[in-house]
């Protein structure tokens, strides 16, 4: 699925830091220090990033057709 919009606990979006996060963590950084550049400061909110896995492709097996 995808990246959800908000927080679950505290609603802060977060959707739109998704990307470079991840673009960020696949070059080699460290999360923690990409979590901190992006101002993601609450661990509620850390660990939707830290979390979340795609699993975009394994659902769509399961499609109506
Ligand atoms: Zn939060």
């Amino acid at each position: 699925m995808e990246f959800p919009i908000r927080c679950f606990t505290c609603g802060r979006v977060l959707a739109q830091k998704y990307k470079a996060y991840k673009d960020k963590v696949d070059a080699g950084e460290e999360p923690k220090k990409v979590l901190d550049d992006l101002g993601v400061d609450k661990y509620c909110c850390r660990r939707m990033f830290l979390s979340y896995t795609d699993l975009a492709k394994e659902v769509v097996l399961f499609r109506r057709n």
